[in-house]
């Protein structure tokens, strides 16, 4: 996504219609297309100043690393309206068969994330069935049936911990086909990674936080 273009378009609807047609921008949807990240920090500026909510399509930017100014690493954009969705379908950089994982900071919004993905229940089946459990529940919204099953979840825990090694793979496979089709100036490659700023997290710490 270009963000310059972005900022020109929100310019050109603000203000456009009256009363209730008006047209309003509440959200952006960014997709960090191919392990690039956007730059987070544009991505930030943009949404604050417009306030809108942040919802990241990052289904093939998992586990990419974007370098904030401060020197700190980052893998999505910061903020209480912010989302960032990830794909575990059966072709993305880690799988689970089927399934995804939305991820916020924003812990009452994660709360309603939740409880919206199984059905408004206020209780999952380990939080009724469980030692500590209690069977007795509510159901407080017409919710979905958005949950990931703990199945695929035990498969996606060992894929996290060689997240990394594979996203290595990758980055080899892909330089190694940027070189072989330097020259050949029918085809047009994608821009270069800014090493600097995309790239692997140093000293991840994706297969100690799972192990
Ligand atoms: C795969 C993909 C999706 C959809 O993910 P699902 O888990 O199949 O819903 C969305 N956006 C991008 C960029 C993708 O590559």
């Amino acid at each position: 996504m270009d963000m310059d273009d972005a900022e020109r378009r929100a310019q050109r609807v603000k203000g456009k219609g009256k009363g209730p047609s008006a047209t309003k921008i509440v959200g952006i949807m960014p997709v960090h297309v191919g392990g690039k990240l956007l730059d987070l920090e544009q991505l930030e500026r943009f949404a604050n100043s417009h306030k809108l909510w942040v919802v990241e399509d990052s289904a093939h930017a998992f586990p990419a690393g974007f370098r904030r100014s401060d020197g700190s690493w980052a893998q999505r954009s910061n903020g209480s309206k912010s989302v960032t969705c990830y794909s575990f379908y059966a072709n993305k950089t880690i799988t689970t068969g089927e399934g995804g994982m939305a991820v916020t900071s924003n812990a009452k919004l994660a709360e309603r994330m939740r409880l919206m993905s199984l059905h408004g229940l206020s209780a999952d089946a380990w939080g009724r069935f469980s030692t500590n459990g209690n069977w007795d529940y509510k159901i407080v919204a017409p919710g979905y049936k958005y949950n990931l099953t703990d199945i695929a979840a035990a498969i996606g825990i060992h894929q996290l911990r060689r997240a990394e090694t594979m996203r290595r793979e990758r980055e080899s496979i892909a330089l190694r086909y940027s070189e072989a089709l330097a020259a050949v100036a029918e085809i047009e490659l994608p821009p270069p990674a800014d090493a600097e700023r995309i790239g692997s997290i140093p000293g991840t710490s994706l297969q100690s936080s799972c192990a």
